[in-house]
């Protein structure tokens, strides 16, 4: 007979993990809250339960709901996905005590992982971790930053998802960066805990994707992933391998990896995120759950790292050697998100036209369809494009071919900020840094220039739209609004013409 799995979660990931079950004969089964009674991961489950709600704390962060959703549906297996309550030990716990199996590792594992200044106190004994204290009140934290020096960064010490994050240069800063941390960590974690660490100007954000089979002590590495371009401490551009390591650097990260995860005895799929800065890796933290951007890992090294979870957590072990590990090629993966391509503010809103690129080496996770209307509660992500080649020149030209035949009309998204991103001197280069977008230049090549005509223009005309309603002054705003104007990409042979 075969087994049926809870996936407790929304939208793309659904999806994509669904497919894996459905390949390994484990019947996938959903939820799904009021907002989201036309997400199109419904139709990629066999069984699924409505639980109500629409914001998460009404409907996907819901333990008892989503508990009794799996008991309704008859599941044995629980995958959370990511967010939500993917990294929530007492979710783990709970799932245990009710006889289902977590995919994922145990409560005792995410109660290190979860909590940073634990994850940083073990991680100190095999890595370099930057400096970073735990502050109990702003006097503490003012007392700790003098004798650190500034700039320092604010987290949230049980946060994560960019929350809770604030730089300050300087102590007249901190009194606002100590409250508003406290505060979001506070609405967002339901923990007020805050720690402060010496903040490094323009470093690099390198990640190593593991499988850990704590139980016969086989872990193994995927390799790396370079996730330097964000907004708002937020990863929109992936790639691997890193053009930042070289082979040597590369041994060193993925050994540093390997030995944090051994010592945390992780288990299952993580990944170790590192700074990295001057030829030094930094531990930063440890991301118990499969990430967003776990596709391109799976692109060059043909592993179905949702499969290997599976296995793990069933007790069928981890059948794959280091040796056994060989990866091939490079991958990109742009996050397409429902958002002003400039400003990133969020712009749900209903989906006109949907039409995905297709080409050999292009993989998109997504659960879009025209008509679609993208709820307001949830993130802005709404899909991935993911583009393997031969080499980093062959997968940027690839992506760049396909960013300009993907057409999602009715709504902005980031697809304009990923061609001139794909474009920028210093991303061709592979030298650049977190400051990447901040200092966001537009370059040299064709696309470039007149994606910097977008966005020379665009900026003022929003302002001006969103502020008087005059729609019709902006081509692309009015691309979001009327279904018979050109698609955003073909604004930019319109701003051209004109
Ligand atoms: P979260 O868990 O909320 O995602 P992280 O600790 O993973 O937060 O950090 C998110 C991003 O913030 C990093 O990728 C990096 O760009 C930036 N960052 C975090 N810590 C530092 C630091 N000490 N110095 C410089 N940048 C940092």
């Amino acid at each position: 007979m075969s087994k049926k799995i809870l996936i407790a979660n929304r939208g793309e990931i659904v999806i994509r993990i669904a497919k894996t079950c459905r390949k390994l004969d484990i019947v996938p089964c959903g939820i799904y809250s009021d907002a989201d009674k036309n997400s199109l991961h419904i139709k990629h489950c066999k069984h699924t339960m409505n639980i109500g709600g629409t914001l998460p704390s009404e409907s996907y962060l819901r333990i008892d709901r989503i508990i009794d959703a799996a008991k309704k549906l008859e599941c044995g297996l629980i995958h959370p996905g990511y967010g939500f309550l993917s990294e929530n030990p007492k979710f783990s716990e709970i799932c245990k005590k009710e006889g289902l199996i977590f995919v994922g590792p145990s409560r005792k594992v995410m109660r290190i992982t979860g909590d940073k200044v634990m994850a940083r106190r073990i991680a100190s004994k095999v890595s370099p971790v930057v400096e970073g204290y735990e502050v109990s009140n702003e006097s503490n934290a003012f007392d700790i930053i003098e004798s650190m020096g500034y700039p320092v960064i604010l987290k949230a010490a049980e946060g994560g998802g960019g929350r809770g994050l604030r730089i300050v240069r300087s102590s007249q800063q901190l009194t606002d960066a100590f409250l508003s941390s406290k505060n979001e960590s506070m609405i967002s974690f339901g923990s007020g805990r805050v720690y402060v660490e010496k903040y490094l100007e323009n470093p690099r954000h390198i990640e190593v994707q593991i499988l850990a089979d704590a139980y016969k002590s086989n872990i193994i590495h995927l390799g790396e992933r370079e996730c330097t371009i964000q907004r708002r401490h937020q990863k929109l551009i992936e790639e691997t391998p890193s053009p930042a390591l070289t082979s040597e650097m590369r041994k060193r990260i993925t050994e540093k990896a390997i030995a944090i995860m051994t010592e945390i005895e992780y288990e299952n799929a993580g990944t170790v995120e590192f700074l990295f800065k001057d030829g030094k890796f930094y531990f930063m933290e440890v991301n118990a759950r499969i990430q967003v951007e776990h596709p391109i890992t799976e692109a060059v090294t043909g592993v179905d790292i949702v499969g290997q979870q599976l296995s793990i957590a069933l007790g069928m072990g981890l059948p794959l050697k280091q040796h056994d590990i060989k990866s091939k090629g490079h991958a990109i993966e742009c996050r397409i998100n429902a958002e002003h391509p400039i400003s990133f503010i969020p712009f749900p809103g209903t989906i006109k036209k949907f039409t995905p690129p297709e080409e050999d080496g292009v993989r998109i996770d997504h659960a879009l369809y025209a008509g679609y209307t993208i709820p307001a509660f949830y993130d802005s992500l709404i899909a991935k494009l993911i583009c393997v080649a031969n080499n980093r020149h062959e997968s940027i030209a690839k992506m760049k071919r396909s960013l300009s035949s993907f057409r999602i009309s009715g709504i902005p998204s980031t697809i304009p900020f990923h061609i001139s991103a794909l474009s920028d001197r210093r991303f061709v280069d592979g030298i650049y840094n977190t400051s990447f977008i901040d200092e966001m230049n537009l370059l040299s090549s064709k696309e470039g220039e007149i994606a910097a005509a977008i966005l020379s223009v665009l900026p003022k005309k929003v302002e001006f739209i969103e502020s008087t309603e005059t729609v019709d002054q902006d081509v692309w705003m009015r691309s979001r609004f009327d279904t018979n104007m050109p698609h955003p990409y073909d604004t930019y042979k319109w701003i051209k013409w004109k």
